[in-house]
């Protein structure tokens, strides 16, 4: 089996629950939404050759020509985890439940915990990998970041993510309209209430305006009136100057 990749390399973990862990990503191609604040250059095909990072953390690449087998990548992924302990594997993307099987053939094995970064819709995918998933982190998509209501793939998602290390992002703009808010928040406490959810403040991009704080402070009170664990973390990579 082969795929394209965008990258691999060795960072902290910016988002999310996990914040500060060191972990190795793997970034793939395409993504079955789209989100007015993406920063990922993730269109299929545009990636003649995969950055691989040669020391982890030294942010020095080579270039590999893609698509890459999963043997190349079980190599190198393997390296990192020789050279430097991680905490996890990031399959990261774009969407990485679109290369359900890849991801499959690359986590058996690797001795370490495997994570999953998504945007929480392809229920499908998610059900032929969740025996090799240690750690899921989900998106819920609003409305007004994706152009479209995507509740009840999320609904169907959070049913089968729930059974693992499963935590919740919300993506929170000043544009996010509290009836959006609310929806999800039913959604979760409905669905999957003792999942920590985290509301991350945007980094403004594509038109996206941060979030004012009082609005991140009342997102934050109505979510903790329904479920017991809400935390602020914004992507904190970036203000380090980290991939
Ligand atoms: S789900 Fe992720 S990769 Fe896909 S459009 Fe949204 S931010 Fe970009």
């Amino acid at each position: 089996m082969e795929k394209n990749i965008i990258e691999i390399f060795s960072s902290i973990q910016g988002e999310g629950k996990y914040v500060g862990c060191r972990q190795v990503f793997m970034r793939f191609e395409g993504c079955n939404v789209h989100c007015r604040y993406c920063d990922t250059e993730n269109r299929p095909g545009m990636h003649e050759n995969c950055q691989v990072e040669t020391v982890p953390g030294s942010h020095r690449f080579e270039l590999v020509k893609n698509p890459l087998s999963t043997e190349q990548v079980r190599e190198i992924v393997a390296k990192m985890l020789r050279e430097v302990p991680h905490q996890a594997v990031s399959f990261t993307g774009g969407e990485p439940l679109l290369h359900a099987e890849f991801i499959q053939s690359i986590a058996k094995g690797l001795g370490t915990k495997i994570f999953l970064e998504t945007n929480g819709t392809l229920y499908e995918s998610l059900g032929k990998v969740i025996g090799d998933v240690d750690i899921i982190s989900m998106d819920i998509k609003l409305p007004s970041i994706v152009g479209e209501p995507l509740w009840e793939a999320h609904r169907r998602f959070l049913e089968i993510a729930r059974q693992k290390d499963l935590y919740v992002k919300i993506v929170v703009s000043e544009e996010t309209e509290s009836k959006e808010f609310q929806q999800a928040i039913e959604l979760l406490e409905k669905t999957a209430p003792e999942a920590l959810l985290i509301i991350q403040p945007v980094t403004p991009c594509g038109g996206c305006k941060a979030a004012s704080p009082k609005k991140v402070l009342d997102c934050q009170a109505y979510a903790l009136r329904h479920l017991k664990d809400v935390r602020v973390i914004p992507q904190t990579h970036k203000m380090i100057g980290q991939m």
